[in-house]
């Protein structure tokens, strides 16, 4: 799942505040592959995970890590505690006296921190398939005392898990691509839920643009690749809220487009109800994509 990798580096170049550095790194021990008083064992194939895990230990607990690494196919990188005092430190810190059957939510007061806490949950345990092939999110789950917390917590935001079980590990998945997306954007991969967005867009207009048996069909697609560009700036543009807030002459273009998703420029040109020319039109749609690009590196 190389998609899963760009998601990784997405979420691993965010900057947070303190609490939610905090949180992220509880979501990461929960999620790890063991996390108690005998033992704290954080694996991933993803070296910069493992990276931003480190930092946090020995930012909140002044614990050096040493990473090893190894693996066949797949490098691993492992990081574990094994002195007492190192994994007594950590744990008690989170609220656990022996056993780890529940979900701190001291921790997670704030709105900010429980994303937080999900993006480190996800960072340490969870997948996502490649749009072009699979819609499928998925998060392996070692410590079954804390399912019930978690999918509560989830369910509440409104990412309503299913389980399964993988040769013997609980695995937790979504499968609807718009929860995916929403999901994604909620732990802070904006970038990777915006491709989802454009995917599934794209699919749905090669499967038009298939059924249509045309020698036109290279302009078609030049008009589709400019469609599905205008489209997905004006959902960025909506999903920020400030779609209907522009100037008049560029909530009529995104009005006209939204009504003809498909229609080339000439055709909307003369679907549209107030005159326009093609290069008038064009200008707005330029406009249009300028500020959903500025607006999504906000
Ligand atoms: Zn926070």
């Amino acid at each position: 799942m190389s998609f899963s990798v760009d998601v990784k580096r997405e979420l691993c170049e965010l900057r947070q505040p303190n609490c939610c550095a905090l949180a992220e790194c509880y979501g990461m021990l929960l999620f790890s592959r063991s996390f108690g008083l005998e033992k704290i064992n954080f694996q991933t194939t993803n070296e910069a995970v493992c990276h931003r895990f480190a930092a946090r230990i020995k930012k909140f607990f002044d614990i050096f890590s040493i990473i090893e690494s190894g693996g066949e196919k797949k490098v691993n990188y492992k990081i574990c505690y094994k002195n007492s005092e190192e994994t007594a430190k950590i744990v008690s810190y989170f609220g656990y006296k022996s056993d780890i059957n529940f979900i701190n939510v001291e921790i997670l007061k704030k709105e900010c921190c429980v994303h937080a806490f999900l993006r480190g949950v996800f960072l340490a345990a969870g997948q996502v398939s490649d749009p072009e092939k699979d819609y499928r999110l998925e998060i392996s789950l070692k410590n079954p005392l804390i399912c019930k917390d978690f999918l509560e917590l989830c369910t509440d935001l409104g990412f309503a898990f299913k389980i399964s079980s993988r040769s013997g590990a609980t695995m937790l998945y979504l499968k609807d691509s718009n929860v995916i997306e929403e999901f994604l954007t909620v732990i802070g991969a904006t970038n990777a839920a915006i491709l989802i967005m454009q995917s599934k867009i794209y699919k749905d207009m090669r499967n038009k643009v298939n059924r249509i048996n045309n020698r036109e069909t290279a302009n078609i697609f030049k008009a589709v690749d400019a469609a599905i560009q205008q489209r997905a700036a004006i959902e960025i543009l909506e999903k920020k809220g400030i779609a209907d807030s522009l100037e008049p002459e560029l909530v009529s273009a995104i009005k006209l487009r939204k009504e003809n998703p498909e229609a080339s420029l000439t055709e909307l040109c003369r679907i549209s109800s107030e005159p326009i020319t093609r290069s008038g039109l064009n200008h707005r749609f330029r406009r249009i994509l300028e500020i959903a690009q500025e607006k999504n590196k906000d």
